[in-house]
């Protein structure tokens, strides 16, 4: 049985059910598996024919051994993944990865929906429940509010800054109604942050059994393994060993990792563009072998991918042998050499953000938004620096639908992103929202007046 320890290592090692009840580990460490499981022997040959839950609830599989039956995550998987996961030839050899179909249009509801099934079945087998406080600026709110969404046993209470949400995010949590209510909060996101980090230290609220579903759940972080696999089995012969370029638009870098669980698993990757925003912490790393956070973090159109600070870091750099605190202080150096092969990273400015999607666009007809254009910029770099890469096939994940951006698109290429079903009939929905200013003691008040 796979466990799971502390990157910062002074915490009990638990199992998933575990890690995933937990969040984030007593020493402030995130949660890692103490091995990453190989693909069985015939797994790269047989992927090619699988659809995708039945591959979710293998690899999955191996990570929830003891904790699910096959059977528990065949289910969870149908269930969570009944959308497609379109792969689209761009040019020669250079493919998209939509990751926007799911039902709030960003690859976050890979992860989201399958932590909301798999909590939901824990819960209900312990018989407890469970209050999710998710503060949120945009997509993570809007994802862990669906997919918690009728869950039985959990409630959850997403917070948002007043202003800083766009109408249609606000409307993906305003409109669920049932066991979801959202907060409009008078502040920023970190009052937000804030609120939520004080109610879970709060030893008043001990019985209202919050927990979280942020970035840091692992929960949140192992689902996104799998459709590099899926991606990779369709467009090349990894059962023979070809292996493929992923290019990923990075913020906290919790897609990134998933793939770099598959590539340890056995996925012939022959390497990742860690592709970031003008929020370039990462690629100076990689350059320099010295991190340094950013601190406030840099205002860029790609903006889920505004984070000066990710909080994935302390994993990869524990997967390349290193140990890194949540402070971003590097205890042990990682084997850098190892990480300049297997990652390119590199920072895309706004303005080649938008050149590159109204580029893509005129030369194609292919329609990105400003995540995947920075994914999509990431790989012409690679290409330009080292030509030997345009030999291999190449994917970008898209990470989110056009029209979660429609001013930001429509500024480049003049054309007004068509909506997708999941994001149709928003406007005509009512909206249930409450709204308070940043003030704890309010807060607190609401939690045990609604939540007792
Ligand atoms: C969250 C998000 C990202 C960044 O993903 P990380 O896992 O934080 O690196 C990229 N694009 C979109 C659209 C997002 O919502």
């Amino acid at each position: 049985m796979i466990e799971y320890y502390s990157t910062n290592l002074n915490a009990p090692r638990t199992d998933l059910a575990g890690a995933l009840l937990q969040g984030q580990a007593s020493d402030k460490g995130l949660y890692m598996p103490s091995e990453v499981p190989a693909f069985a022997p015939d797994f790269l040959k047989r992927a090619r024919d699988m659809a995708f839950p039945a591959m979710a609830a293998e690899i999955l599989g191996a990570y929830a051994q003891g904790v699910f039956t096959p059977a528990q995550l065949a289910e969870i998987c149908e269930d969570a993944y009944n959308f497609p996961v379109p792969l689209e030839k761009v040019q020669d050899k250079r493919f998209v990865m939509r990751l926007d179909q799911g039902p709030t249009a960003s690859f976050k509801d890979f992860a989201a929906r399958f932590m909301g099934r798999a909590l939901g079945r824990l819960v209900q087998s312990k018989g407890s429940e469970l209050l999710i406080l998710t503060a949120t600026s945009g997509d993570t709110g809007s994802a862990v509010a669906h997919a918690f969404l009728g869950v039985p046993g959990i409630r959850v209470l997403v917070l948002f800054p007043t202003g800083e949400v766009s109408d249609r995010q606000r409307k993906q949590m305003t409109t669920l109604g049932n066991n979801v209510a959202a907060i409009s909060v008078d502040g920023k996101f970190d009052d937000c942050q804030a609120l939520v980090k004080r109610a879970f230290a709060d030893p008043d609220l001990k019985g209202l059994n919050l927990s979280s579903a942020n970035s840091i759940n692992i929960g949140r972080l192992l689902p996104q393994s799998v459709y590099y696999v899926y991606a990779a089995s369709r467009l090349a012969d990894i059962a023979a060993g070809e292996k493929v370029v992923f290019s990923v638009p990075s913020g906290n870098f919790g897609d990134l990792m998933g793939g770099v669980l598959s590539y340890r698993s056995g996925l012939p990757v022959a390497r990742f563009v860690a592709a970031t925003n003008a929020n370039d912490e990462v690629p100076r790393f990689l350059a320099t072998g010295t991190y340094q956070k950013i601190e406030p973090s840099r205002e860029c159109i790609s903006n889920a991918m505004n984070v000066g600070h990710p909080s994935n870091l302390a994993r990869l750099v524990a997967l390349y042998g290193g140990r890194m605190d949540e402070t971003g202080h590097i205890h042990q150096a990682p084997d850098m050499e190892a990480l300049r092969r297997d990652f390119f990273s590199v920072s895309i400015s706004d303005e080649e953000t938008k050149a590159t999607l109204a580029r893509v666009y005129r030369e194609t007809q292919v329609m990105l938004e400003p995540h995947g254009s920075v994914g999509w910029a990431g790989l012409e770099r690679l290409n330009e620096v080292d030509p030997s890469s345009r030999a291999y096939t190449s994917i970008v994940l898209e990470t989110a639908h056009p029209a979660k951006f429609p001013a930001e698109v429509k500024a480049c290429i003049n054309v007004e992103p068509p909506l997708p079903p999941s994001l149709e009939g928003l406007e005509d929905k009512p909206e249930v929202c409450g709204r308070m200013d940043a003030s704890y003691e309010a807060f607190k008040a609401h939690l045990q007046k609604e939540y007792r």
